[in-house]
């Protein structure tokens, strides 16, 4: 299994209907620990960067990611828009010109995109950010890559982790982003970006593993 250029399209609108679908949960964990309108800045950025992405069926894949990553830092405000639009422009540099991905393309993409968001917002693990929903989702799909797993797999596992990483979230105190403000008072809730970070690598398992 690769994962192809249509794959990557294909994605791109799930993670754009679980968003919609899901708009009022992440919105009501923000307004638990911060300003109430996580699900809609993704569900607003997704609309605009699905409606704008390029239809030619010659572009490639680091074109399209980076299309979603400048779509989401134009539109969408607040923390996650410029964070959300590294995560893609940063995965869009590292498949640029690529037709397809292999599992170690899919390791690199993650992998550029995640140090992008951390090189952006200086969040660390355990600061109860999207971060702490990446990082795992990262390291556990270079784990199943590394035991010789096959992608869809991988792609499971990866989902798992950020899942975990998610849960993990909640009894954490945030130390970036507006959660930070509440101090020991944001412990106990789950963090909104953690959050739709899992959704957008579930989309990825729901969408490609058959
Ligand atoms: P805002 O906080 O500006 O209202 P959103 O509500 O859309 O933006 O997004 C909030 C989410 O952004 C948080 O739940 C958190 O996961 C993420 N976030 C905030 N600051 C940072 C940061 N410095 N690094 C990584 N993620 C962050
Ligand atoms: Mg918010």
């Amino acid at each position: 299994m690769s994962i192809t250029r249509d794959d990557v399209i294909n994605w791109l609108n799930a993670c754009g209907r679980v968003l919609a679908e899901n708009k009022d949960y992440l919105t009501q964990l923000d307004s638990d620990i911060g300003d109430a309108d996580h699900g809609a800045n993704m569900d607003r950025g997704f609309k605009s960067a699905l409606a704008k992405l390029p239809t030619a069926a010659d572009k490639d894949i680091g074109t399209l990611f980076k299309s979603v990553g400048m779509t989401l830092v134009s539109t969408v405000g607040g923390a996650s828009g410029p964070l959300y639009g590294t995560f893609f422009m940063q995965a869009g540099t590292s498949a640029a010109n690529k037709m397809e991905l292999s599992a170690a393309d899919w390791a690199a993409a993650l992998e550029a995109a995640l140090n992008g968001v951390i090189a952006r917002g200086k969040a660390s693990l355990g600061d109860k950010t999207m971060v702490d929903a990446l990082t795992p989702a990262l390291n556990a799909f270079k784990q199943a890559m590394a035991d010789g797993i096959e992608l869809s797999d991988c792609l499971r596992r990866s989902a798992a982790g950020a899942e975990q990483g998610m849960k993990d979230t909640i009894p954490l105190v945030a130390r970036k982003g507006r959660a930070s403000y509440l101090g020991e008072r944001s412990a106990g809730h789950q963090d909104p970006g953690a959050t739709s970070s899992f959704l957008i690598l579930k989309a990825a398992v729901d969408t490609w593993v058959k």
